[in-house]
């Protein structure tokens, strides 16, 4: 394997070496430590990991969502060959919403209970692409320009678009008066009102039942299609992974430790992590109830040293705990990040296949795997 990043031609979002910590009280916490992470044009990728690996954080440092302080925020983001970070405020208005648009994690919070759906819709249809128009402009052209009635008209046609039953009396409603699968449409609906060239989407049908959740997934593969987006999904369902990505990142404390295109990433899993992760979902066909990864994501205060995963790691030895491993790719678009797949060093296993982390996720607990007993052989 060679020592590189993976790369991907044509990229439409490029996130470069991108730290992200907080201040508190309590000091220190470094949640994202250098992430790398693309979306060519027209792809659909996913982040997947445990709640709490930092897939959020990240998301939000892309969308300039952190306010800084208390975060501190470094690295590059480009946009379509644009830096989002060297913008200004007036400037990344003019994009988000209207070139990158976002749906966030729940349904049940994420729109305005004051307004209808139609007042939301249609301020997203006219103003879209505008933050930053003053207050009397926007005031004087939302109740009185003839743009209106044009932009009501296009937030009927996209709830048309999402499948919404009646949306003519769904513009006139308040979210309350929605069930969570129409406010998800909603949220896609506004999402993809102004054609945006990436959409991003958190965790979404999170707080949906099973069939609902279903109907929309099916429903956003399809608007994936027919607009042509690039995509960049957060989700710690492995399912939605592999139903909707073209390519996966893993991401564990708050780096990506491995990724691939979806269907090698599930075949074929490299990092511990990885195989812990599609190790733990349940089987319909015999055997044992999975276990699941022993032990919980890193406190940020005071991550591990080295690899981040040493300490839940099955095959962790020496040479975790000093340096951070470095990414290793045998394809442009794969990589893992794990001395396993080290060709200079010698690692006391062979890079483990699925099925021998599983065998050993199973006896995990009884071999009680101490730091100590190891590190100090
Ligand atoms: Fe496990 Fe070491 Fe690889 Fe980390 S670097 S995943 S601790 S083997």
């Amino acid at each position: 394997m060679t020592n590189i990043e993976p790369v991907v031609h044509d990229p439409m979002l490029e996130v470069d070496d991108l730290h992200v910590g907080f201040e508190s009280f309590d000091g220190f916490s470094d949640v994202i430590d250098g992430v790398n992470l693309s979306v060519g044009k027209g792809e659909v990728v996913t982040v997947a990991g445990e709640t709490g690996c930092g897939k959020s954080v990240t998301m939000k440092a892309i969308l300039q969502l952190l306010s800084e302080p208390p975060a501190r925020v470094s690295g590059t983001i480009e946009f379509d060959d644009m830096s989002l970070r060297e913008m200004s405020d007036a400037e990344f208005d003019q994009i988000k919403g209207e070139r990158m648009s976002i749906i966030f994690q729940d349904p049940m919070s994420s729109l305005n209970p004051t307004f209808t759906v139609g007042e939301q819709l249609t301020d997203t249809a006219q103003f879209g692409g505008y933050g930053d128009a003053g207050i009397l402009e926007y005031t004087r052209r939302k109740y009185f320009g003839s743009e209106r009635a044009e932009a009501r008209e296009r937030a009927i046609e996209m709830l048309e678009e999402v499948q919404m039953p009646d949306p003519e009396n769904v513009m006139d409603s308040y979210p309350t008066q929605l069930s969570g699968g129409m406010r998800q449409r909603v949220l896609i609906a506004q999402a993809l009102m102004n054609e945006p060239d990436l959409l991003i989407a958190d965790e979404i049908g999170t707080a949906l039942d099973v069939t609902i959740h279903d109907q929309i997934l099916d429903l956003l593969q399809n608007l994936i299609d027919s607009h042509d987006l690039s995509v960049l999904m957060i989700t710690h369902n492995l399912g939605i992974a592999r139903q909707v990505s073209d390519r996966v990142y893993v991401m564990y404390g708050g780096r990506m430790v491995e990724t691939a295109p979806t269907e090698e990433l599930f075949n074929y899993p490299k990092h511990p992590y990885t195989q812990g992760l599609i190790a733990s979902i349940p089987r319909l066909t015999g055997g044992a109830m999975a276990e699941g990864i022993d032990g919980s994501v890193p406190e940020y205060l005071d991550p591990p040293d080295g690899c981040r995963f040493h300490p839940r790691c099955p095959y962790a030895h020496e040479a975790c705990v000093k340096d951070r491993p470095q990414m290793r790719s045998d394809s442009a678009e794969a990589g893992v990040e794990c001395v396993l797949y080290d060709d200079n060093r010698a690692a006391p296993f062979d890079a483990p296949t699925l099925a021998d982390t599983r065998n050993r996720m199973g006896t995990l607990e009884d071999e009680s795997y101490s730091s100590e007993e190891v590190y100090n052989d």
